[in-house]
């Protein structure tokens, strides 16, 4: 048994996360998404816990998939009643997912204080609800809740529950650090201690969550020394400080550790899935990811863009093509021509030595002025597009107003005018908002939209506000960074100005041009 099983678990761990909520059909969607990504099994839910899941169950009963399989979660029979009479197992039994994913106690501590079971029957509730779901023909997955606590506590005890589950007939037994306060030592110890006691014949997994950060080098840790089963969510999403990250662990195993997880093509579409849950989530995605992340293989300096560009190996740790990312080249004060050459031929654009020299010269005055580009990718691709021509704005400002009227009650009102010309065509739209940016945004898309009807796919998500040279007091500069998404890809744009709705104004302005050079997603 040397292959890594892929387990997700982001459409049931994962979504007891604060804020985090899917329709059925998005779960259904993400599980298409995993299922092209090449994950072996997939977490559905309780299946029968509330309408919602019960809406998930029913139509995943007519889902085809190419390679994954479902599983239903649920747990041991509750006690003093017999397996055969608890109705959540029988469910299970019954629900449309050839796998079962059975979560028991471990550990003594919550044996006494939250579940008042004694350690035998204990035992008894293991085995006979493992035993009656594989009677009903199901494969079982066996959780071993708090495993690595419960193993610190009374390691005899903890192997004892496991081995419950090995003899009870269930073909994974996982092992949950469940509090996620375990470090990669200590698992490894644990999980080579529960392997040695549970022979070859029963596969060991690994769950962890991420309290210490350690999510993920606990996952691997416990690969190392012989797990083969791989729990976790995508982007690491999930309650507290979340799961182990899937998307990190699956990067490792293959590209670090050897195992072929994975075909190439759909390590490719890393990056795309990990985002697309993101999207699906309402949360913006992480700049910062490892892997997948938009700065995941960013550069700045004229040093390291300079590198990068005769070797990528010389700054980076893996070529990100593998995992779906690309090399991004953040262009400032310190970078030279290589970046801004660099960055341009990314995009197509063929620039010139004289038009180089004016690109830098423009960047230089703007960054002088407060802009700063390495967040703003879609303002300065559009910088980019305006200096070496060929570039049609979208339309021409004639100007725009906004008013703010505060009731004696407390009320605020925003209501914003814009006045434009597209094609040769005068177009006036008022709108109202929550606030001024609000009221803009909405102004321009009723004006602009009827012409482009893609603008409507464009959305805002991240709107950022920071004063520059606060010693200035109230005239001092504005910086606004806008992130923008039409589903597919993200994107950045810039506004700088002593006034905060002119600099919102001009960000939003740039946001909308950017997405519109993309056309509708595919
Ligand atoms: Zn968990």
């Amino acid at each position: 048994m040397n292959e890594i099983q892929l387990y997700d678990a982001t459409l049931r761990d994962g979504m007891q996360g604060e804020g985090m909520s899917l329709s059925a059909e998005e779960k259904l969607r993400i599980a298409h998404r995993l299922d092209e990504l090449g994950i072996d099994l997939i977490e559905a839910g309780f299946p029968a816990s509330n309408p919602k899941e019960q809406e998930l169950f029913g139509l995943l009963a007519n889902e085809r998939f190419a390679h994954a399989q479902i599983t239903a979660f649920g747990m041991t029979h509750r006690r003093g009643v017999q397996a055969t009479a608890d109705p959540a197992l029988a469910q299970l039994a019954e629900c449309v997912a050839p796998v079962c994913t059975l979560v028991g106690k471990t550990w003594t501590l919550h044996l006494e204080k939250i579940v008042k079971v004694d350690r035998d029957e204990n035992l008894v509730m293991i085995d006979s609800s493992i035993a009656f779901l594989r009677a009903a023909g199901k494969r079982v997955v066996y959780d071993a809740e708090h495993f690595f606590d419960g193993y610190r506590a009374e390691p005899e005890y903890a192997l004892r529950c496991i081995r419950a589950a090995a003899e009870a007939g269930a073909e994974t037994v996982t092992l949950c650090d469940t509090n996620g306060s375990s470090l990669p030592a200590q698992i490894a110890q644990a999980t080579a201690a529960a392997i040695a006691a549970l022979g070859t014949d029963v596969r060991v997994g690994i769950h962890c969550h991420n309290d210490a950060e350690c999510g993920v080098a606990n996952t691997l840790a416990a690969v190392e020394v012989g797990a083969r089963q791989v729990q976790g969510t995508i982007n690491g999403c999930g309650e507290r400080t979340g799961n182990a990250n899937l998307v990190s662990i699956i990067a490792n195993l293959q590209l670090k550790m050897g195992f072929q997880c994975l075909a190439p093509e759909q390590l490719a579409r890393l990056t795309e899935t990990a985002h697309f849950v993101d999207e699906l989530l309402n949360v913006a995605a992480d700049p910062n990811q490892p892997y997948v992340g938009r700065n995941a293989f960013a550069h700045k300096g004229g040093m390291h863009v300079a590198g990068v560009s005769a070797d990528a190996s010389t700054f980076e740790h893996i070529d990100p093509a593998l995992v779906g990312n690309q090399r991004e080249l953040l262009v400032s004060e310190l970078a030279g021509r290589a970046s801004v050459s660099e960055k341009a031929a990314a995009l197509g654009i063929a620039l010139d030595e004289p038009t180089t020299r004016r690109v830098l010269e423009r960047i230089k005055e703007l960054e002088h002025r407060g802009y700063q580009f390495e967040a703003a990718d879609g303002s300065l691709e559009l910088l980019l597009r305006r200096e070496t021509g060929g570039y049609e704005p979208l339309f021409t400002l004639e100007s725009w107003r906004v008013i703010v009227e505060q009731l004696a009650d407390g009320e605020a009102r925003t209501e914003a005018t814009i006045k434009i010309w597209i094609g040769g065509e005068r177009r006036v739209h008022t709108a109202e908002g929550n606030g001024p940016v609000n009221a803009l945004d909405a102004a321009l898309r009723a004006a602009i939209g009827e012409v482009h009807p893609h603008l409507a796919d464009i959305e805002l998500i991240n709107f950022k506000v920071r004063i520059l040279d606060e010693n200035k007091g109230t005239g001092a500069v504005t910086r606004v960074l806008l992130d923008s998404s039409d589903g597919s890809e993200v994107w950045g744009s810039i506004g700088v100005s002593e006034n905060v709705v002119a600099a919102s104004w001009e960000a939003l302005v740039d946001s909308l041009e950017r997405g519109m050079l993309a056309g509708p997603p595919a």
